[in-house]
Formats: structure tokens, sequence, C-alpha cells
């Protein structure tokens, strides 16, 4: 396995990083997950916008120039022999004195890792997956903003441990006044009235790249789409539901907290959606 690390690529046995780095002992950084199909990545300037923007949020210089990434990945992919592959981008504060001060550290860490794509179990989709609502809400957008892509992911695995225990694929996590905001790595959608909903991102959310292309396809077929607050009593109503994130593309969800959700089986505007992202797809690889 190649990894690039910093400046060169290098094996799995020589990516390592340091005890001081502030990535691990803060979880001061942020990352990026991408997929390719084939070896063309999915929505790429959308996920380097993204990685840019959660870097200058917490004012960190990402020392690579955005315009050698396509080239980076390319050559990540092609090393380990990939097609359809699962990419991320890791940039932490980098090594640095013990303390809090981000010019404790000269020069960022960054780190690109390669690998076969995951692949979920087929009955996942032809089924659906099942949610439970938790207890640990989503951080403040105030505290911590949803939109950095932060190392800081102790939000959401508390939020998917709570829902290990519980026996649910994933978690639903409110924001503090209650209303609905994602799941541990993705964006939650459902279908009321035949209308397609989701929390808008003043509810304190991640912007998924793949949402965003969700709302875009369902737009262009004229299915009504809805962006707002809403309550877990609304999301108990819902006909449909299904969750979007880079790697799962659009994953139907079978019931929350062991009720079911519509009929219990992937509705049609969740199969409809789903397919429509499979045949557009070209339109948003890169
Ligand atoms: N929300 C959270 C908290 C996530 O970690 C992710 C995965 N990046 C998403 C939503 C979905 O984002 P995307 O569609 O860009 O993968």
């Amino acid at each position: 396995m190649w990894i690039f690390l910093n400046d060169r690529f290098v094996t799995r046995e020589q990516a390592v990083v340091s005890v001081f780095d502030h990535g691990f002992l803060y979880g001061d950084g942020v990352y990026e997950t991408l997929r390719s199909y084939g070896r063309r990545v999915f929505m790429l300037h959308k996920h380097l916008a993204r990685l840019e923007r959660s870097a200058s949020l917490i004012g960190l210089a990402i020392p690579i120039p955005e315009k050698d990434w396509p080239e980076l990945l390319q050559e990540a992919l092609e090393r380990n022999g990939l097609e359809d592959a699962y990419l991320r981008i890791t940039v932490s504060r980098g090594e640095g004195e013990i303390g809090l001060d981000p010019m404790l550290c000269p020069r960022p860490t960054v780190v690109i890792v390669a690998k076969p794509l995951p692949q979920y179990p087929p009955h996942l989709f032809d089924r659906g997956v099942s949610l439970a609502l938790v207890s640990v809400r989503r951080n403040l957008s105030s505290a911590l903003s949803p939109q950095i892509k932060s190392l800081n992911f102790l939000n959401n695995i508390l939020a998917k441990q709570e829902a290990d225990r519980a026996g649910a694929f994933d978690a639903v996590m409110l924001n503090a006044q209650g209303f609905l905001t994602e799941c541990s790595t993705s964006n939650l959608f459902f279908v009321r009235d035949g209308r397609l909903c989701t929390p808008s991102a003043e509810a304190g959310i991640l912007d998924g790249i793949t949402r965003e292309t969700i709302l875009l396809l369902a737009g262009e077929q004229a299915i009504p789409v809805e962006q707002g607050l809403y309550t877990p009593a609304v999301l108990r109503q819902a006909e449909e539901c299904f969750l979007t994130n880079t790697t799962m593309e659009v994953m139907p969800v079978r019931e929350i907290d062991k009720f079911p959700v519509g009929s219990g089986l992937p509705g049609p505007i969740t199969t409809r959606l789903r397919s429509l992202f499979r045949t557009n797809l070209s339109r948003f690889l890169d």
C-alpha cells in the first residue's frame, strides 16, 4: 500500500506520524472522504473546496496548492492499482510542542490514503437500514460547526456507539433545540406528503456533497423539495426515508426506533432518486 505523506509516497510501514502531531494530541485538523468510480473521482472539486473551507475555518493553510490535488489523487490510485476506490485526505496542524497554539506547529501533516471501496451488503440497499434517534446531540454550530469536517469526530462516534447499542445501523442526531440534523456520517432525507424533505444547513449539519447532488436531481425531476427545521415527530410520520453520503450514495431506511417507515420497504421516491443518481453519475465525475 502506497500512502502520500507530506511530500512523497511511502509504504504503509513508513507512513508514521509523530506522537506530537496536534492531530493526534487535539484532533486539530481536517479531512475529506472521496470516492472514485473507476479512476474518476466523484465531485472532486466540491470535495477540494470543502477541504479548503474546513481548513480556513480553523485557520489552517493547506501546504498543497489546489491544482496539485487531482494529480496526487490519481497517483494514489495508480500506485495502489485501484479502481472504484475510497480516498481519504487528512491535513492536521502538524507536529509541535504540547500546547494549543497553532504557531507551535510549523508544518501541517498531509496524508492521502487510497484503498478499495468498502462494499455495503446489497441487502441493505434492497431492504433498507434501521436508525435510532439518539440522546447525543449534534455539536452546537456556534461551539464546533458541523460544517468543519474536523478530525475531532467524537460527537459522531458517541452517537454511532449509542446506535450500535440500540442495534441500529446508524444514529439520527438532534440539535440543541431538538430539531433533526443528520446521522453520524450521512445526511438525512425523508418524504412527507410526496415532498422530499431534508434538514436545512441552519439545523447544524455538514452540507453533504451527495445531499446537494440529490437536491439537484430532485429539482430537475420536478420532485417537490423542502429544506427546514423538523422535529422527530415529523420523521415518525414519514412515508419514506433515506441517507446520503459519498460511499453509500442513497441508502434506504427501513425503520426508525424499531417502527417501520411507510410500508417498511424502500419507497418509490427513494428508489427513483437512487437510480437517477446512478444514471446521471457521469455528469458528476471529475
Ligand atoms: N454528514 C456527516 C457528519 C458526514 O461525516 C458526512 C460524510 N462526509 C456526510 C454528512 C455526507 O457528506 P458527503 O455526501 O459529502 O459524503
